[in-house]
């Protein structure tokens, strides 16, 4: 991938551990490597068609100025959220937040944070069957989409299915978002859990495994990746069972294919183990 640098951009602020880095302020200093194609702007040699880095300079200047953060990691990771939402261009970045003078009793040149993150794409099962479900359906997308750290691409209209797990409940509504995001895959577990919090989901002890639900909100695919930890599991391991997961999925994503079979959505959605959906 093509890069764009800034290197050594001095910018005098507040943020710090201590009561008296955030009164006296310091020099910090920002190292930035922004991916992204500069081929359009390299045939046309038009800046629009590129990113200014005359304007990233501005903004990582009025960010690191207007809010004051305990750490460098807080900084670099709030300028990463607003640099991908400003920049649909932009890919991968890597961003470096040093200072020079940090208090610390030590003989040194320079101490830094270094993030590095990138633009993913992901796909998300939404369910409910419990409450105002459309409602809160709504709601829970409009809360991903606001997120700093997230945007809402594309939603697939609500369907009707029957309850499953065996379970006597309402009917469910379900469907498909696909969205992209610079949270890593645990960071967006532990976001979309607090959207389904939000709308009222119970997480208890007491809860029903596959009970109702106000709102459910599970990671289908994350890029290609296949990750399994006790939490986690991507792809989503029931996907290709579910009728009213795998037809909206091949609705807005038939060509991507499941990173263990190697097979197209289309070609999974062909005959779903579990028919839940309601035809009307
Ligand atoms: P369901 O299996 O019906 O979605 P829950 O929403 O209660 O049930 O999820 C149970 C647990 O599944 C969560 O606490 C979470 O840690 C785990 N989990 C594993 N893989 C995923 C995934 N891909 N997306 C969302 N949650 C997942
Ligand atoms: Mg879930």
């Amino acid at each position: 991938m093509d890069e764009i640098k800034i290197s050594g951009l001095k910018i005098y602020a507040y943020h710090g551990v201590y009561a008296r880095e955030n009164e006296q302020g310091q020099n910090f200093v920002v190292n930035a490597v922004l991916g992204c194609s500069t081929q359009r702007a390299g045939i046309t040699d038009d800046l629009e068609a590129s990113i200014s880095y005359e304007e990233v300079c501005e903004i990582i200047q009025q960010e690191m100025k207007a809010q004051v953060w305990k750490l460098v990691e807080a900084v670099a990771e709030h300028i990463s959220a607003v640099l991908f939402a400003k920049y649909p261009a932009l890919q991968e970045l890597s961003l470096e937040i040093a200072k020079p003078d940090a208090p610390i009793d030590a003989d040194f040149r320079s101490v830094s944070v270094c993030i590095h993150r990138k633009r993913h794409t992901v796909y998300l099962a939404y369910g409910s069957n419990e409450g105002e479900c459309i409602n809160q359906i709504q709601e829970g997308i409009a809360a991903i989409d606001h997120d700093p750290f997230c945007r809402v691409k594309h939603m697939t209209k609500p369907i009707k299915s029957t309850p499953y797990g065996g379970v006597e409940q309402k009917d469910f509504y379900n469907g498909v978002i696909r969205m992209e995001t610079i949270y890593e895959p645990l960071e967006l577990m532990r976001f979309l859990q607090s959207v389904e919090k939000a709308q009222g989901r119970d997480r208890s002890e007491q809860a029903i495994h596959w009970g109702p639900r106000t709102l459910d909100l599970d990671i289908l695919l994350y890029d290609d990746l296949i990750y399994d930890s006790k939490e986690l599991t991507i792809p989503h391991p029931e996907m290709a069972k579910r009728d009213f997961v795998i037809l909206p999925l091949a609705e807005i994503a038939p060509y991507e294919r499941h990173p263990l079979t190697h097979k197209t959505i289309r070609e999974m959605a062909q005959n779903p183990m579990e028919k839940h959906v309601k035809k009307n």
